[in-house]
């Protein structure tokens, strides 16, 4: 393409509201438009790139023996009404859009396709003679985030590879997932990023296992917890670690002790002169059951440790049918007004104990009479410890589990693992910590859908049995971005060169030279012709603004027709290293195709 006919228009200025480096760049340099709120047009510079992710994608897909299909985005709400997600996804914190046609019937846009492709499934797979299958499709979707943000990193419409498996055990389940483990990992090295595989929270589904694709960079929405000898990797909500060994309680006797004042723990731990290890600390939360039923939940947990809410809300949804519920729609700590509307009597803040009276809760039919107390280990192994009082201004020291508290019936793990803490796989091995980008998302479903949609097949001795399910994502947006937010310098972008929108820039420093002109549109048709993708930049503008620009959109080289011609040469910059050279003009498109070949090569 010759820059003097395309649309080519780049910014000077950071744009005002983008917050991180590739979103600026990607604005700068005329690859993205916002047009609204997590809503871009991708411009034909920034359509190259993703097409080039996409390619990837297919090829890794297609090696895996995945089929590509495209699904439909408008998706009837019957469907997700059957899957029992329309609710959770329409409602409240939902991520769906939903519209209601002219027959007035209820639609949604597509944030993810586990219900259509489960209905096909259903209609269309009898027998284990038709497993496994896996059908993907690489598609916009659509998500009303609630915090838009970083450009296409988290966007209300964006593109998505998803891949939906469906098998007849769980051994084929497996290897679908293992298949697409290393698809992914080759999708990533090939599209030339630094990332890290790690554990992943499943939700409440359980299901035995998900893996997360994290490309590494600073402005990661996600923290990732790794050991040092590469055994260990997990995303902080699934993570889990031994905490560091609790003091020794200086409290020998249970005793009642005056401690006003002492809201906080750091406060009270001052005035007792003891340590939060070893402190059993009580945090009051607030779910709402998808039945409507606000449930109180106490957690009682070691002083200087953390609730991790991922945890929590997992252990929550799995209790649902005890309260006649299926799911949880919201969870938080109650502010003092939410407190208003089911405590009985004022709650001594920052001085509950573990066995606080279920009094305090002024029960009605939206609200359960009892709290819910949950123990995490961490408060389970704590010998004479400092806890609330249950009356303001007091503490007790002293106490033990089965003496002065009973242990309450669910000791789960809601801690969260923290930097610092030590591996359970090698306790010499301590936790650390780096920002990703979640790039990708594999997932071991089993029957979730297939259940509650009636997808069935039957197996070899004839019985009808629940499909299981594997589903598997990448953001091809996103992963388009990260590549950006790992590869940049002041100047602007430095693209891999496998997903590069071009391969090569030939620059006239001087469009009014008529040698530089014929030498430059010469090696620009030659070089397209060999395959190497170039640009022409022929526009009447100054050779530094010309410069300027070929290093804010990235292009891995750029070809100069400038003062080097003068003896058969051109200059040929590498935009990563800057490194220069002349070449005699001859041999730069076998020079170039050799360098493009092996960069593209030690990828795959
Ligand atoms: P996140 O936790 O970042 O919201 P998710 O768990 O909702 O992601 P999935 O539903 O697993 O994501 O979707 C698969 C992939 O799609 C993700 O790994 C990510 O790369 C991409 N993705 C998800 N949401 C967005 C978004 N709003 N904008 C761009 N890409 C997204
Ligand atoms: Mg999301």
């Amino acid at each position: 393409m010759r820059l003097s006919q395309i649309l080519f228009v780049t910014l000077r200025d950071d744009p005002a509201d983008a917050e991180i480096p590739s979103h600026k760049l990607l604005l700068r340099a005329g690859y993205i438009r916002r047009i609204g709120s997590g809503i871009y047009a991708y411009l034909p510079l920034m359509w190259r790139v993703l097409q080039k992710v996409s390619q990837i994608v297919r090829e890794e897909m297609n090696a895996t023996g995945a089929q590509e299909c495209l699904l439909p985005q408008l998706q009837p709400a019957d469907l997700w009404k059957e899957s029992g997600r329309w609710d959770t996804y329409t409602k409240a914190e939902g991520i769906m859009f939903s519209l209601i046609d002219r027959r007035e019937q209820q639609l949604g846009l597509g944030p993810t396709h586990e219900e259509v492709i489960t209905a096909i499934a259903r209609d269309m797979i009898r027998s284990y003679r038709q497993l496994p299958l896996n059908l993907y499709q690489i598609q916009t979707k659509f998500r009303d985030e609630i915090r838009p943000r970083f450009g296409l990193m988290r966007g209300r419409e964006f593109i998505m590879k998803d891949a939906y498996s469906f098998h007849a055990d769980e051994a084929s389940l497996k290897e679908t997932y293992q298949d697409m483990y290393k698809a992914y990992s080759n999708i990533l090295r090939r599209s030339g990023l630094a990332f890290r595989a790690v554990e992943a929270d499943s939700g409440a589904i359980g299901g035995s296992g998900s893996t997360e694709f994290m490309v590494l960079a600073e402005a990661g929405e996600d923290e990732v917890l790794y050991t040092e000898d590469g055994k260990y990797a997990a995303n902080v909500e699934k993570a889990v670690s031994l905490p560091i060994d609790a003091e020794t309680s200086r409290f020998t006797t249970y005793e009642k002790r005056d401690t006003p004042g002492t809201e906080t723990i750091e406060k009270v731990c001052q005035l007792l002169n003891c340590s939060p290890t070893q402190l059993v600390k009580n945090v009051l939360y607030q779910t709402v059951y998808d039945n409507g039923i606000t449930v109180l939940v106490l957690i009682s947990i070691r002083g200087d440790q953390e609730v991790n809410e991922v945890k929590l809300q997992n252990e929550l949804t799995k209790l649902a049918p005890e309260y006649g519920a299926k799911t949880i729609i919201s969870l938080n700590v109650p502010n003092v007004e939410a407190q208003q509307a089911w405590t009985a009597k004022s709650l001594p803040l920052g001085y509950i104990a573990p066995d606080i009276a279920d009094e305090y809760i002024n029960a009605n039919k939206q609200i359960h009479p009892k709290f819910l107390r949950l123990m995490d280990q961490t408060a389970v192994d704590l010998k004479n410890f400092v806890t609330g009082a249950n009356e303001a201004g007091y503490h007790v020291v002293g106490a033990n589990w089965s003496e002065q508290f009973q242990l309450p019936r669910l000791i789960v793990d809601i801690r969260k693992a923290r930097p610092g803490d030590r591996a359970t796989h090698n306790p010499e091995q301590t936790l650390e910590s780096a920002r990703g980008i979640e790039a990708g998302h594999i997932f071991q479903l089993g029957t979730k859908y297939s259940e509650a949609m009636g997808a069935t097949y039957t197996n070899e001795q004839g019985e009808e049995k629940p499909l299981l399910m594997g589903c598997f994502g990448v953001g091809v947006s996103r992963l388009a971005q990260a590549a950006v937010e790992q590869s940049y310098d002041k100047d602007g972008i430095i693209w891999p060169i496998a997903i590069a929108p071009y391969h090569a820039i030939v620059t006239i420093p001087n469009i009014k030279d008529a040698q530089q002109i014929e030498i430059a549109q010469k090696l620009y048709t030659e070089l397209n012709q060999a395959g190497i993708e170039t640009l022409l930049d022929d526009r009447d503008e100054r050779a530094g603004v010309k410069f300027k620009d070929a290093d804010l959109i990235g292009i891995p080289y750029r070809i100069v027709t400038g003062r080097a011609i003068a003896n058969g040469k051109v200059e040929v910059v590498e935009r990563a290293t800057r490194n220069s050279q002349e070449i005699v003009i001859e041999e730069v498109t076998t020079t170039l195709h050799k360098w493009i070949t092996a960069a593209i090569q030690v990828k795959n």
